[in-house]
């Protein structure tokens, strides 16, 4: 039995300084003492989300070895970033950056903002010589191509802490993927092709585990909810929505609602049994239960769960990685499809939802909890809530599988307002417009082969994104301000040598 993790507290950040023994102790000893206030200052920035763990200075390989392949074993370390204050021979690196497993960050700074130009003696230049330190750490990281995120600047410069927050949130993202467990309620939706995949590469790639159980093995926890829990939790409905009259208490509809919460108490349970962080449904294979899963799937989303509808697996764990990344941060993520579009000339727009799962994160409004029929899965008319993802900057990203390899998409997008009040459209919805433009977003979308399924982050945005496939080696293609078609299309023929290449025979 295990609570879905949502914070940052279980995992730490280790901050490596690299030196050498040639200035001689006084010199090592300022070495750590600078490099230790760097890591506090580093790590009480309110941009910085993780416990930054400064490690004493390394000035010899086997040092190095030790504490990379400590990392490696060490579940709470989720990645480590290093920094090479005075001059450390790189070829001491070698053995401990092939080993390294861990998302590495190279901070590229120095102990002083300003240099003191009248005081400045060869001491000063001995000490504080990271300009060139640095890049002989640079060099061996090229040549034995480690990824990395390189981040330049001072510790008291907003621009660089805000960086390296953002890489901590993708090395959290990367943590959950890596030991995320998976539950696949059926099959992928019968005759589809882009929600399909190889399970196997998966967990190779991502360290997924993803297993299939049967439809009504959930149903049997569904059936075994209390109904002192049911009443609990359609008050906590009541409470927090406005739970429209026919499914309240006395409404000729409240046993939908009943239903609903039991399917939540249900699917929960089993969530937390199995120490699943992610699962995906089928209305195609409903088996025991009496509604498609609506309600309770909105719910655990928003409380961080990753979730793709029709089987869609690796849609799920993009929105499992999108909400830990994105913890405590204003915003949400959530299951989106691509719907139908508005394309009134320049000012097209493209209407997101689904048939009842997205998210209630993307919204600051109060939803609507409400029951419509679904011609679609045969069952009884789900409840789901009904609202309007707020205005804002937006992410939608799909994960593709080419056959020899994943592909991630990243859209930046601007969600806005709907042109009126959708007083008909009872489910969830976004409203965006496409960067630079729909017709360059949208042609780009299609000739990558991107999905109709997406996770949809308002908390983290491309940055966050660009870490993690960095952190995943995987292929990320990005759709934002700056895309052109040529430059797209170029990409895309030069990805596809470039990944035939890096795969090797
Ligand atoms: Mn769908």
């Amino acid at each position: 039995m295990s609570k879905l993790n949502m914070s940052f507290e279980p995992y730490e950040i280790w901050f490596l300084t690299g030196s050498q023994h040639l200035y001689g102790p006084e010199t090592l000893a300022q070495v750590a003492t600078q490099s230790r206030a760097i890591a506090q200052q580093l790590g009480v920035s309110a941009d910085i989300p993780v416990r930054v763990v400064w490690k004493p200075v390394l000035t010899e390989a086997d040092e190095i070895r030790r504490i990379m392949t400590e990392a490696n074993t060490e579940d709470a370390v989720i990645g480590l970033i290093a920094w090479m204050h005075t001059f450390s021979p790189a070829k001491m690196w070698i053995v401990g950056l092939d080993a390294l497993r861990k998302p590495l960050l190279h901070f590229h700074t120095q102990a002083n903002v300003e240099l003191p130009w009248s005081e400045i003696d060869f001491d000063f230049m001995n000490l504080n010589q990271a300009a060139h330190g640095d890049r002989e750490f640079g060099y061996i990281q090229a040549r034995l191509g480690v990824v990395r995120t390189t981040v330049v600047g001072h510790v008291t410069n907003p621009a660089v802490t805000s960086r390296i927050g953002t890489w901590m949130r993708a090395a959290a993202g990367w943590a959950v993927t890596r030991s995320l467990k998976l539950a696949r309620f059926g099959d992928n939706m019968r005759f589809v092709a882009v929600t399909e995949g190889d399970k196997t590469e998966a967990e190779l790639r991502f360290g997924v585990q993803v297993n299939t159980w049967s439809v009504n093995e959930l149903a049997i926890a569904v059936n075994t909810a209390r109904r002192g829990d049911v009443d609990a939790l359609v008050a906590e409905y009541e409470d927090l929505y406005d739970v429209v009259p026919e499914l309240r208490r006395g409404g000729e509809r409240h046993q939908s609602l009943r239903d609903g919460a039991a399917i939540e108490l249900g699917l929960r349970s089993f969530l937390e049994e199995g120490g699943f962080g992610a699962f995906t449904t089928s209305f195609e294979d409903l088996g025991a239960l009496t509604q498609l899963p609506g309600l309770a799937v909105q719910r655990l989303m928003a409380e961080g769960y990753g979730f793709g509808a029709e089987g869609d697996w690796k849609t799920a764990i993009l929105v499992r990685a999108a909400n830990i990344m994105g913890a405590g941060l204003p915003g949400g993520a959530s299951l989106m499809e691509d719907y139908t579009y508005d394309l009134t000339p320049g000012d097209e727009r493209i209407l997101g939802a689904h048939m009842l799962e997205v998210s209630p994160a993307l919204t600051s409004r109060r939803p609507t909890l409400e029951v419509h029929p679904l011609r679609i899965g045969g069952k009884d008319d789900p409840v789901r809530l009904v609202f309007t993802a707020d205005p804002g900057p937006a992410v939608v990203v799909s994960l593709s599988d080419l056959r020899d390899r994943f592909r991630l998409v990243v859209h930046v997008v601007d969600v806005v307002e709907p042109a009126a009040l959708l007083p008909k459209l009872p489910v969830g919805r976004a409203v965006w417009k496409p960067l630079p433009d729909f017709t360059t977003a949208v042609t780009a979308w299609l000739e990558a082969g991107a999905a109709h399924h997406t996770v949809m982050s308002t908390a983290v945005g491309l940055g966050a994104f660009e870490d993690f496939a960095r952190m995943a080696r995987t292929e990320l293609l990005v759709i934002d301000k700056d895309t052109t078609l040529r430059a797209f299309r170029r990409e895309l023929d030069w990805n596809a040598a470039y990944y035939r290449l890096a795969r090797g025979v």
